[in-house]
């Protein structure tokens, strides 16, 4: 029986270079799924190919039994699959409302724009209070709960993390990712989160896969990979240990 989404032996590019060496992987419904990697390991390369960004030189993207791998760029939003790009990408010069807009650009979510923008504000209130504030004025926290707003616009059934902790404070990052929980648990959205705080992110997965050069090199649940003394020794050093509380609330 074909999982929920599923990644099978995928190659990617970059002109003569090749970045991702046969990568295969599967996610369920409604649970957190995480890569964890080094600098320059494949995260950002993986995501974007699943985003429609990137395209494969071969394997299959199947969301629930489609391949979207082989649709076109724009037409992936179609299929409800949104990205949280790395470093955010935000209209900066834009209000948060209108960011919040921009997100609805999927046909099945145009038209149900302005319920869910009354949604996303209930679970941002600070974007709600913010709303007329030009984007590239928000502190970096804020930027990032508007980035997860954005695409949470678009009304995905998968949604693709890149590195949401990257350069943030610790107090905001522990607060971004009780949300990232909380829309999980809540909603029951499925999350694919990409990231380099191995730490951060082994808390709150519900499954692992650790990607290095280019390759899936393990896989598991989160609590055999925080005692592994390879990952540990590899992911897990005094640069990531910020624990997180992992209730919510
Ligand atoms: P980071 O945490 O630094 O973003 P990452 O795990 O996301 O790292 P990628 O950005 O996917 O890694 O990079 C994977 C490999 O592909 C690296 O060797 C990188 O140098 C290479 N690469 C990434 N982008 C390009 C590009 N536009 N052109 C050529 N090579 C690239």
């Amino acid at each position: 029986m074909s999982r929920f989404f599923e990644v099978n032996d995928l190659y990617v590019n970059y002109g003569e270079a090749e970045a991702l060496h046969g990568i295969s992987l599967a996610i369920d419904a409604g649970q957190i799924t995480t890569i964890i990697g080094a600098n320059g390991a494949g995260k950002t390369t993986l995501v974007n190919t699943i985003a429609g960004i990137l395209k494969p030189r071969s394997g299959e993207i199947l969301l629930e039994g489609t391949d979207i791998s082989k649709i076109a760029s724009h037409e992936v939003c179609d299929y409800k699959v949104a990205i949280v790009p790395e470093g955010r990408r935000l209209f900066t010069k834009l209000s948060v409302l209108d960011n919040l807009k921009m997100g609805a650009y999927p046909p099945h979510a145009r038209s149900k724009e302005k319920s869910t923008l009354a949604f996303i504000q209930d679970l941002f209130p600070r974007l709600a209070e913010r709303r007329s504030q030009i984007a590239g004025t928000l502190s970096g926290g804020e930027q990032q709960m508007l980035a997860l707003g954005r695409a949470l616009m678009a009304q995905p059934s998968l949604l693709l993390l890149d590195e949401p902790s990257l350069g943030l404070a610790p107090i905001i990052v522990q607060n971004i990712f009780n949300t990232i929980q909380k829309i999980n648990q809540e909603f029951n959205l499925t999350i694919l989160l990409v990231e380099q705080n191995a730490n951060l992110a082994l808390q709150i997965a519900d499954y692992a896969y650790v990607i290095s050069e280019g390759h899936i090199t393990q896989s598991g649940q989160p609590s055999e990979l925080l005692a592994d003394d390879s990952i540990k020794k590899a992911y897990l050093g005094i640069d990531h240990a910020t624990h997180i509380h992992t209730n919510p609330e």
